[in-house]
């Protein structure tokens, strides 16, 4: 997608490029796992893009909100997601880098990306701290009792008589799926 995520080396002024603006439609949805789907509403990336030689830094901020259900309980959730971006690019070519007139001590860099052509995309880092930041199976709480493998009530608000059989039995999945097919 060109626009927000490209970069051109040159155009970068001395003092730096703040960047300022709305994910782009879609862009969000298709980085985000099975699990989960953009909540719609609004997401941003704020970013300050500063060249020292041919290195360039980016450090900013992204923001958005997904919904997704607990993968025990399935309980409907939604969580705000405020994301910490810092990626280094340096030349393809480069025998060695000048880091030491970065202030890169802060907190470390996230990540370093290598280009070829004068115009970047810092699309990379994006994406990857959304899907770093998302577990593959979301839960509502570490302590999620999930439920009843055998009547299918929400044991973190019900209980029931069902006895013994633990939320690890291979039917407490099979139990979520058909609670899950029965709420559609
Ligand atoms: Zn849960
Ligand atoms: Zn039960």
């Amino acid at each position: 997608m060109p626009g927000l995520f490209d970069i051109h080396i040159d155009e970068i002024p001395q003092a730096g490029l703040e960047l300022d603006s709305p994910l782009p439609e879609g862009w969000l949805a298709s980085h985000l796992g099975p699990a989960y789907r953009p909540s719609g509403k609004a997401e941003s990336l704020q970013a300050h893009v500063r060249r020292e030689g041919d290195n360039v830094l980016v450090t900013g901020t992204l923001k958005a909100s997904v919904e997704f259900e607990c993968s025990r309980c399935a309980d409907s959730l939604s969580r705000e997601l405020e994301l910490a971006v810092k990626a280094l690019f340096i030349p393809e070519d480069a025998a060695h880098i000048h880091l030491e007139n970065l202030d890169l001590s802060s907190d470390g860099l996230e990540g370093m990306y290598e280009y070829t052509s004068r115009t970047i995309s810092i699309e990379p880092p994006l994406a990857e701290v959304v899907v770093f930041a998302l577990e593959d199976y979301p839960l509502c709480s570490q302590e999620c009792a999930g439920l009843c493998p055998t009547c299918g009530r929400n044991l973190n608000t019900e209980k029931c008589d069902c006895g013994a059989t633990g939320k690890d039995s291979p039917f407490a999945a099979l139990a979520q799926l058909k609670n899950k097919l029965a709420r559609k």
